[in-house]
């Protein structure tokens, strides 16, 4: 439409969604650590199954890599995805947990410090770590890497040439943000952003009277979409996102 086409002349700065829209957003299991006396078999065979039943593209590398291995998935009940944070299930009358930091703090308070260094290496290299849990302690970590799609960084840089003021807007953690941020000369970085807080970190920019663009292309980033003054969603991304945009990239 027209609309969306005029607003496009005023826009001074882009947010970029990270996963789906700046990566290609196809993670890959990367690295199993068991912790204590797990091992890596078992801490796979368990987060598997539980995500077997979640529809996120973290929980689809955890599957396929499950497949890649022919490791068996256990029988789930009581499934619970817990938006911006990871899934929980239980499994053989136990519950386990798998999901980001802020899971095993803010939901389980259980402490991560076991973990810390661990996962601050995976997520220097950029790799988004997860961590498996049962109620009383930590059992494992997982990392997937996601790899940025080759016509990103020259997509940022020709909007920066243009005076467009470029941001990075994710739920992942502030390390993992950071480290493929750089990869893709982004330097405003809006990380650890729950599923709900994308909008408002919109409105917070054109707050400051500037016309905001928002790329996105997951269910999480529709409300975003509908704040900016022009929504542009990935072709490739969910139909709510596709819906939302005022322009669709094919
Ligand atoms: P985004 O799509 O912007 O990266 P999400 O809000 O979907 O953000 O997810 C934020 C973070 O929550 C993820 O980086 C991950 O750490 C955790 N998370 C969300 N869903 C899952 C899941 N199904 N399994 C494991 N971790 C998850
Ligand atoms: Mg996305």
């Amino acid at each position: 439409g027209g609309e969306p086409l005029e607003a496009a002349c005023k826009i001074k700065a882009v947010i970029f969604d990270k996963t789906g829209t700046l990566t290609k957003g196809k993670p890959e299991v990367t690295d199993v650590v068991g912790i204590g006396r797990s091992d890596e078999q078992e801490i796979v065979k368990i987060a598997a199954a539980l995500e077997a039943k979640s529809e996120h593209p973290l929980a689809e590398a955890i599957c396929r890599y499950a497949q890649e291995e022919a490791i068996d998935l256990s029988e789930v009940d009581g499934f619970k995805a817990i938006p911006g944070h990871g899934v929980q299930g239980t499994i053989e009358g136990k519950i386990y947990y798998f999901g980001n930091r802020r899971l095993m703090t803010d939901i389980l308070q259980l402490d991560a410090k076991s973990v810390d260094q661990k996962m601050k290496k995976l997520e220097e290299a950029g790799k988004t770590a997860m961590i498996l849990a049962d109620e009383k302690e930590i059992l494992g970590v997982i990392a997937v890497a996601d790899t940025l799609k080759e016509s990103s960084a020259k997509a940022v840089a020709d909007l920066q040439k243009m005076g467009i003021i470029v941001y990075m807007l994710t739920g992942d953690n502030e390390r993992t943000a950071q480290a493929i941020a750089k990869q893709v000369g982004i330097t405003n970085v809006l990380a650890e952003v729950l599923p709900d807080g994308k909008a408002s970190e919109v409105k917070k920019i054109q707050g400051t009277g500037i016309h905001v663009a928002m790329v996105g292309d997951g269910i999480n980033d529709a409300p975003a979409l509908a704040q900016a003054d022009l929504g542009i969603a990935m072709g490739s991304g969910t139909d709510v996102a596709m819906e939302t945009g005022g322009i669709v990239l094919m």
